[in-house]
């Protein structure tokens, strides 16, 4: 089967053409600046990647070019469109409504929508990707695939905030988490590299791209997670503030005569290493910035890693144990200084890194533990469209 998993957000639009037989990427890209003025790229494996300027005003139109790229006479991956057997879509939050992946019907629509109050940026994108799907591929059958799915089997000591219980009732306030695509497929992805059963392990993941979340997987269930009601809680991230006291909220809102809502565009977007360091949010201009003796921007490296390893620390504790730690995303997987710098902290729990592995390994599987570790950490490059893909198909078939 062929599956185009797309992602779908305000003024953008990632795609991959997937043959889920070898699970191999026939082509991908994106579509940038929808609304504004309008690119593609668009790279056909083995080619190198083409980029078109064309006017984009809507997501339809967008995803029009995609497709009249994919069966493009010269550089095109398939013939014709009905090599598309269907279309995976990342859905941002499902709610408490949805606890799986599902095949896209109007009930289901119209249950992303009633979602759309916890997601106001990302679900009304995503459901705008989904409809122009639709109008140009009426026949092909759509899956939804949410973020905050795996995150489901959190019990509710674990979801529930410290707020009147009522906030819960009316509003559904309580934690969701996010990235659980990439948790579900790394937490069962380093457990077949571990060789032992999923429903018997203690598994930390530890997603650490731009955006930043820890989980906790317990006998092949999530039991908790780092992100929030939003994205923005939790660890520090890229420009994320993470964990913070609410009463800062007010107190800089006053100093600075800020809005609430705009006091949130600075915890969300100017926040997190980019706000300590005044750098970047990118880990290499940090660390070149840091080696060069900016002590900022080794101070938000460093606090970044001391919030990653107190959460492994949490976690550990409510699982009553772990036998595995795995490192992905961008971070995750490329920053060996990172990851040296959290394993750092975790000598208590009987583990040990394996320098040399772990200097040497950028995007690759690989256990970075020494062999006499108690706890085995892992490197795992997370993959999720290749994840989307699978659900699809497991859905359609
Ligand atoms: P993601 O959100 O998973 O795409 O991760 C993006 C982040 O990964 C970037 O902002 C960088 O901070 C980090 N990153 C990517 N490649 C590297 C690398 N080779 N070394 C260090 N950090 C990297």
């Amino acid at each position: 089967m062929n599956v185009l998993v797309v992602n779908c957000g305000s003024s953008s639009l990632k795609y991959q053409l997937i043959n889920s037989d070898t699970e191999s990427v026939l082509a991908k890209g994106l579509c940038e600046r929808i609304g504004i003025d309008g690119r593609l790229v668009y790279q056909k494996a083995g080619l190198d990647k083409e980029f078109t300027e064309a006017p984009m005003p809507t997501h339809k139109q967008a995803i029009q070019m995609v497709l009249d790229a994919l069966v493009n006479e010269k550089t095109g991956a398939i013939k014709s469109l009905s090599e598309i057997d269907a279309v995976g879509h990342r859905l941002v939050h499902g709610g408490e409504k949805f606890s799986s992946s599902c095949v896209i019907n109007d009930e289901v629509i119209k249950g992303v929508e009633e979602c759309n109050d916890l997601a106001p940026l990302h679900n009304p994108a995503n459901l705008i990707g989904v409809r122009a799907c639709q109008e140009l591929m009426p026949n092909v059958p759509m899956v939804g695939v949410f973020d905050t799915a795996f995150h489901q089997t959190m019990p509710a000591t674990a979801y529930i905030y410290g707020l009147p219980y009522e906030y819960y009732e009316k509003y559904k306030v309580r934690r969701y988490g996010f990235h659980g695509t990439s948790h579900s497929f790394v937490s069962k992805r380093v457990a077949e590299l571990v060789g032992k059963n999923y429903e018997d392990l203690k598994i930390i993941v530890c997603h650490l791209g731009n955006g930043a979340s820890v989980s906790a997987v317990k006998n092949g269930k999530c039991v908790d997670t780092s992100m929030g009601l939003t994205p923005l809680e939790g660890l520090l991230m890229g420009t994320r503030s993470g964990d913070l006291d609410p009463s800062i909220l007010e107190f800089i809102c006053q100093k600075e005569n800020l809005t609430v809502s705009e006091m949130l565009t600075v915890l969300n977007k100017k926040s997190g290493v980019e706000g300590i360091s005044g750098v970047s949010s990118d880990f290499r201009d940090l660390t070149a910035a840091a080696e060069s003796g900016n002590e900022k921007a080794a101070l938000a490296i460093e606090s970044f890693c001391y919030r990653v390893a107190k959460y492994v620390g949490a976690y550990a504790a409510a699982m009553n144990g772990v036998d595995v730690i795995a490192f992905t995303a961008g971070i995750g997987e490329n920053d060996d200084n990172v990851r040296s710098k959290i394993m750092g902290y975790l000598g208590y729990l009987g583990i040990g890194l394996n320098e040399e592995v772990n200097k040497k390994t950028h995007g690759d599987d690989a256990m970075i533990s020494t062999a006499d570790s108690k706890v085995q950490a892992w490197v795992v490059p997370t993959n999720e469209e290749l994840a989307i893909c699978r659900e699809t198909v497991a859905l359609v078939k």
